[in-house]
């Protein structure tokens, strides 16, 4: 499996998005895009209306709702929502020396540039690679989603934070009994 391609890091940005905390108060979306901004053309406008905050956490929600789907049609039929609101213009790109594609057209605005960046770089993910790479974490107290991309499709956490704290505990569990 090949994950060097932007259409496979793009879907760690997607993912980020899902697992950004939207309770941070009305400027979380604003705060997500300059956490990002290597994503954005430069120049764009990060200060998303409430109106566009609300559509980010709509494409959020989505990407979670195709990230906990168990089953193929309830991927298809809530990657096709997130897949609805993307403006695809593609174009081919070496700006940082390797020749790749970008999604969403030059001057779009911030809010459509990650809109489009997520949804393809999901589907495109979910596509070629199998939708069964999207998973919840294991840990408990944790749900966050995460996308595996490990050779043996072993993932369960989304982060080593969770994993190692995991760990710790079945260890401590296995001790008390
Ligand atoms: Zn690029
Ligand atoms: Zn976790």
């Amino acid at each position: 499996m090949d994950y060097d391609t932007y259409g496979s890091t793009a879907v760690e940005l997607a993912i980020d998005l899902a697992n950004a905390d939207r309770d941070a108060g009305p400027d979380w979306a604003a705060a997500f895009l300059r956490a990002h901004d290597e994503w954005f053309e430069p120049g764009s406008d990060v200060d998303l209306s409430p109106a566009e905050a609300d559509q980010a956490a709509t494409t959020a929600g989505l990407v979670r709702a195709v990230a906990v789907a168990t089953t193929q049609a309830e991927v298809i039929e809530r990657l096709n929502a997130l897949l609805a609101l993307a403006r695809p213009q593609p174009y081919a790109t070496d700006h940082d020396g390797e020749l790749h594609l970008h999604y969403a057209r030059r001057a779009a605005p911030a809010l459509e540039q990650l809109t489009t960046t997520v949804a393809m770089g999901l589907a495109q993910v979910v596509v070629q690679h199998g939708w069964q790479r999207l998973g919840v974490c294991s840990a408990e107290g944790c749900d966050d989603v995460y996308v595996d991309t490990s050779r043996n499709a072993s993932r369960r956490y989304c982060s080593n934070t969770c994993a190692s704290r995991s760990t710790v505990a079945a260890y401590r569990a296995r001790r008390k009994v």
